[in-house]
């Protein structure tokens, strides 16, 4: 064999190796970079989305309140001003010259808003009223009208008094209009009827008290109409009447304030849950990934190393007939005896290269799912003599002590001879090579205990580790220990017994103590005819 191509392979395979390790490495980072960032981002991104979600919707909440207490508050106003767009039209039938005789002659129909209508003269007299009660027209004359005068109200538009007098309020529309021919400006004066707020709110009020509480106050905190608000909630609202009955508030609070909120609560919750749960699926995908990808490279690295074992364990028994049979057919050793021996050792170590090939293609077949048994009655006591002969060169080679013990009169069992030489064969060849430093000794019992032939294999050699020992029968799986690591193996030996020892239906146990020796123990059913089941 070529030195150089021997020792440039292993290393060219090593760079490769690294290569190939290194990329993958580098894509695993970038990959989970980008998951990192990207869940990160996620998580940011939700995060503010929810805060501001709160402050979004409290605000438009607020917002859509205020709008309805202005659209109320329009809504009432209007009611108002439809009032008032009689006094245009009172002021357009009147003639300038007996204004009170016109007014009285009019049939003027009042909506129940209205309580009464005055007629003042430019001097503040009452030339015309409806009202009969003296007291009342006393106290329009002398406590309303001058306040009218201040408000220096413009010619034919129409303004509001809203005013108390002893703690009553008061509701009035103005409109100053001028006489044709006489250029004297008279005061038309409509008073509302405050006796029944119910007649002027009840109408808008309704459907809204339904979801809301309701109050209208004054400056004061007297509540006019509707229910005090005790203890104003979020989005509270309140207004002032902007034209009609300006010295009032109008408020206005959900009922429903905690239930709002706590539907929002929940729906942030839910959210928060979803993306929580979505996060850790993200993460959980990735810790698979990655715990596939960690088992990938192992396995990569043990079948490299599975293949550099192989062929090293090829090369020792290759060398070994090739040696042995140039000195035989130069004819270097004439004596019968050393050529006897020589020709033993060539056969032992063909059956050595021979159980590693089968080891190898076994494997492969298993792996590739095409391992079939060929079950048939045998003799296992039979089987294990056989094959210890093969084993005959490297028991005295190595300064083995083999101790066999055979029980008489096995039962038969049902199996593959091929496949439970491969078993034997496996375990032997372990008890051989991890012993070669210590006790030398290796015992084979075969039994019958109950309904099972039970195998015994047996060595005092180095034993394995409690870490190890969960690990032995995966395959490509060999330990780390420098004790193993110096001894030659492939891996895949124990992995094959177990699966061997599977598809007879038998048990396989280990007993080890580090230091103190193996014993593997496998135990196959009895065969049992047809008739039996
Ligand atoms: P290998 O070719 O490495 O021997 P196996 O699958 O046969 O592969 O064994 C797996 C591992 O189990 C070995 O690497 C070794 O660590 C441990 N082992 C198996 N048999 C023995 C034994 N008789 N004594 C000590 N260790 C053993």
């Amino acid at each position: 064999m070529n030195p150089n191509t021997d020792s440039a392979s292993p290393s060219t395979g090593q760079s490769s190796r690294l290569g190939s390790l290194f990329s993958n490495i580098k894509l695993f980072a970038i990959a989970t970079f980008i998951l990192v960032f990207s869940t990160l981002t996620v998580g940011v991104l939700t995060t503010r989305y929810i805060t501001e979600k709160e402050g979004v919707l409290e605000i438009s909440l607020i917002q859509s309140n205020i709008r309805l207490v202005n659209q109320t508050l329009e809504n009432i106003e209007q009611q108002i001003l439809k009032e008032d767009r009689r006094l245009y039209e009172l002021t357009a039938i009147l003639g300038w010259e007996d204004l009170s005789q016109k007014l009285e002659e009019q049939s003027i129909t009042r909506s129940p808003l209205v309580k009464h209508l005055y007629l003042f003269d430019p001097q503040g007299n009452i030339l015309f009223s409806d009202c009969e009660d003296h007291p009342h027209r006393r106290l329009i004359q002398q406590r309303i009208y001058p306040q009218m005068a201040r408000k220096r109200i413009p010619l034919q538009s129409i303004h509001h008094l809203h005013t108390s007098v002893n703690a009553v309020y008061y509701l009035f529309s103005i409109l100053k209009f001028q006489a044709a021919t006489q250029q004297m400006v008279y005061t038309l004066v409509m008073e509302f009827n405050l006796e029944n707020l119910g007649a002027f709110f009840d109408p808008f009020i309704h459907d809204l008290a339904k979801n809301y509480q309701i109050c209208i106050q004054d400056y004061e905190n007297n509540v006019i109409y509707g229910e005090a608000i005790e203890d104003p909630r979020k989005y509270f609202a309140e207004q002032r009447f902007p034209n009609t009955f300006y010295r009032w508030m109008f408020q206005l609070s959900p009922r429903n304030a905690a239930e709002i909120e706590q539907d929002e609560r929940n729906r942030r919750a839910l959210t928060v849950a979803l993306i929580v749960i979505n996060l850790v699926l993200i993460l959980s995908a990735w810790f698979l990934v990655y715990m596939g990808r960690k088992r990938e490279v192992r396995l990569t690295r043990q079948k490299e190393e599975f293949i550099r074992n192989v062929s090293h364990e090829m090369k020792t028994p290759l060398s070994l007939i090739k040696m042995f049979s140039e000195i035989l057919i130069l004819g270097r050793k004439r004596d019968e005896i050393t050529r006897q021996e020589y020709l033993g050792i060539i056969f032992a170590e063909t059956e050595r290269l021979t159980f590693l090939v089968n080891n190898v293609l076994d494997f492969s077949n298993l792996e590739r799912g095409l391992q079939k048994f060929c079950f048939e009655e045998m003799d296992l006591a039979a089987l294990v003599s056989k094959h210890l002969e093969v084993f005959d060169y490297r028991i005295k080679k190595e300064n083995v002590h083999l101790h066999v013990d055979i029980a008489p009169d096995l039962p038969s069992i049902e199996g593959d001879s091929n496949a439970l030489a491969l078993v034997l064969l496996n375990l032997l060849d372990n008890a051989i090579k991890y012993s070669s430093d210590g006790r030398k000794d290796v015992h084979i019992r075969l039994f019958r205990e109950e309904n099972d032939v039970v195998l015994v294999v047996r060595d005092y050699g180095i034993g394995i580790s409690p870490q190890d020992l969960p690990r032995i029968f995966e395959k490509f799986y060999r330990s780390n220990h420098l004790s193993v690591r110096r001894i030659r193996g492939s891996g895949i030996g124990l992995s094959l017994v177990r699966y061997i020892v599977d598809a007879h239906n038998g048990r396989i146990a280990v007993e080890s103590t580090p230091d103190q020796g193996t014993e593997f123990t496998i135990r196959i059913p009895r065969y049992s005819p047809p008739s039996e089941t």
